[in-house]
């Protein structure tokens, strides 16, 4: 791990950029909370790199599993004291409580046929919570079926930010 100090908001911006005409291509709108962003950026300490690779995934199956027209994927970045709370939220399908656990497993998709068509392999999510794990943090899912899913973890501020 290399830990350096960097800004959410814009690494969230290139990560939308990047998928944007995935996006696009299923009418899918993705939004960055709160607005007005905070004009200095939200910096945290952590491992761009993987960060940004978790954030890649967490994304992409928002817009992949979210809702076939009409999806909204929403970014949200509050800052606490101590740490920057993020989460990923679709209106789609989402995820059964007995499936809930199951989808941090590696190769575990829900419902094969479906997710089959939509490409992937089962690992995302696997690696997702190995490298929030390893920034001694947790990935929390908070899902409903039939209203969405929202995935969420907490990422250090830099000391010298804190109030
Ligand atoms: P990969 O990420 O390796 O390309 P994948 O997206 O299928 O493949 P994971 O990201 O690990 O793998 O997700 C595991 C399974 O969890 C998915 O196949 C899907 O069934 C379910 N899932 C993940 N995110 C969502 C979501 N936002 N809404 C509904 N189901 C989801
Ligand atoms: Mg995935």
């Amino acid at each position: 791990m290399r830990r350096q100090r960097f800004d959410l908001v814009a690494l969230v911006q290139e990560i939308f950029e990047l998928l944007e005409q995935q996006a696009g291509r299923r009418g899918t709108t993705l939004t960055l909370f709160p607005t007005p962003l905070p004009e200095a950026g939200l910096p945290v300490v952590a491992d761009r790199n993987r960060i940004r690779q978790v954030l890649i995934n967490l994304i992409d199956n928002a817009i992949k599993y979210g809702r076939e027209t009409g999806g909204q994927v929403v970014v949200s970045l509050v800052a606490g004291r101590e740490s920057v709370r993020v989460t990923v939220r679709d209106n789609g399908a989402g995820i059964a409580p007995e499936h809930q656990a199951r989808v941090f497993e590696r190769f575990y998709r829900v419902e094969k046929s479906r997710t089959r068509a939509a490409g992937g392999t089962g690992l995302g999510l696997a690696i997702s919570k190995h490298i929030i794990e390893a920034h001694k943090s947790n990935i929390r899912i908070k899902s409903a079926v039939g209203e969405g899913t929202a995935m969420e973890f907490k990422l250090p501020r830099p000391k010298e930010v804190r109030v």
